[in-house]
């Protein structure tokens, strides 16, 4: 039989036509969506649903972003380059899974840890590691993870789990991690079961099939190979740049961004974001390597006479491994909108989840302004 098993590992983290393109663009769209991964979707397609058109410009030639599902007819099941697991009972995927009619279903919480050759189980490992994860500093400051962790009376191998699992489910660095948002992310986690941990039946990558798909073509247009390079905005109206292939201009009156803090830091805006662009460049991601590995056989029920769900590790560069098993930002002069999971301040960051309700927001916050404005008051 074939499975497979997941490592994770953590490393420290442009001939321009100048036609202006509008008339190209649908005559009524009015919002250009920049980045076609789960939050620029659910943008587009909220938007769509307030009837408000728009162009949804994406540098790569797909959709889904860091959501990306291999279908590989021999397996029988999809591969998740990216995204995999929905963690707990986050509403916005859930309601997007019911609209959609995507079955999902849970993955055993059974952990094992990998030690000096040896693979024994980790029943309380959620027990174990909470504690550091949730524990807030003191007074109006904020310290470290690394920081927190040295001062909390903790047993040394709890400590060294809870890096381990800071390092590998949020790609962080734990010296730069904010215990606070840490602190915040996982109380909110706690509040939806994040600890519980769902799959797609049919991977993530179907759940951005399915946003694409409802998209209503009269209304909004997905324009692949458009890396957007540089805005030049004023009140009530936004001209975006595109570079490569493409390079083409398009305008609209407002724009949400959805690009992620890394490549964020490669567009230029005119005029310059000020206070936003300070507070973006304290966002960091960090680089993850997903590798997939294909067996022939499950050969760790023979050894191990159980089957193996997630595997823990003090190793350095895979501490964090699972099987298939058991498949076999706010508003700026109501003109630039931003979304994207490092937008959502309120929990649950990095995630699916953050990205789903991003994109909503902001397309609520998009029609608001756009509904505040006469229409003499947009720019031409
Ligand atoms: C390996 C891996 C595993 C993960 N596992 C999970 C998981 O199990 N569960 C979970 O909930 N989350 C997981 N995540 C996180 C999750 O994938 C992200 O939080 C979520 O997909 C982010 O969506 P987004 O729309 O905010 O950003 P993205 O998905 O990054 O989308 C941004 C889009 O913008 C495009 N773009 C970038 N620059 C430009 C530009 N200049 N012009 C035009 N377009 C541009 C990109 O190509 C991309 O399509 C994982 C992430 C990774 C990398």
């Amino acid at each position: 039989m074939i499975n497979n098993l997941f490592g994770v590992r953590f490393a420290a983290i442009r001939g321009m036509d100048t036609t202006v393109e509008k008339n190209r663009q649908p005559g009524n769209a009015r919002v250009l969506v920049i980045g076609a991964g789960l939050a620029g979707l659910c943008a587009a397609l909220e938007l769509g649903r307030r009837g408000i058109g728009c162009v949804l410009l994406e540098a790569r030639d797909r959709i889904g972003g860091r959501v990306w599902t291999l279908d590989e007819p021999a397996l029988g099941f999809p591969v998740e380059l990216g995204a995999e697991f929905i963690h707990g009972y986050a509403p916005g995927t859930l309601q997007l899974l019911d609209t959609f009619r995507l079955a999902s279903f849970e993955v055993p919480d059974r952990h094992l840890l990998a030690q000096k050759r040896k693979i024994t189980g980790l029943p309380d490992f959620w027990q174990r590691i909470e504690p550091a994860l949730e524990s807030r500093p003191q007074g109006n400051t904020d310290v470290s993870f690394h920081e927190q962790l040295e001062r909390l009376p903790l047993p040394p191998h709890d400590k060294s789990l809870a890096r381990a699992f800071v390092e590998g489910f949020h790609a962080a660095d734990p010296a730069e991690l904010s215990q606070r948002a840490l602190s915040l992310e996982s109380t909110a986690a706690g509040r939806i079961e994040g600890n519980r941990a769902f799959r797609l039946l049919r991977g993530y990558g179907a759940l951005a099939a399915e946003l694409a798909a409802a998209l209503p073509a009269t209304l909004c247009e997905l324009v692949p190979r458009a890396p957007v390079e540089s805005l030049r905005w004023e009140p009530g109206q936004v001209e975006a740049t595109t570079t490569g292939h493409l390079a083409r201009r398009f305008l609209a009156e407002a724009a949400i961004v959805t690009v992620p803090p890394g490549p964020f830091q490669r567009l230029t805006f005119s005029p310059e974001l000020g206070e936003k662009r300070k507070a973006l460049e304290l966002l960091r991601s960090g680089a993850v390597l997903k590798i997939v590995l294909r067996f022939r056989e499950c050969f760790w029920r023979r050894k191990l006479a159980q089957d193996v769900y997630f595997i823990h590790s003090s190793q350095r560069h895979f501490p964090t491994w699972w099987s298939a098993q058991p498949f076999q930002w706010p508003v700026l002069k109501n003109t630039l909108f931003f979304a994207g999971e490092a937008t959502q301040a309120a929990g649950l960051g990095g995630t699916v989840e953050s990205a789903i309700q991003s994109g909503f927001r902001a397309a609520a916050e998009v029609a608001a302004a756009l509904s505040a404005q006469a229409p003499h008051a947009r720019a031409a």
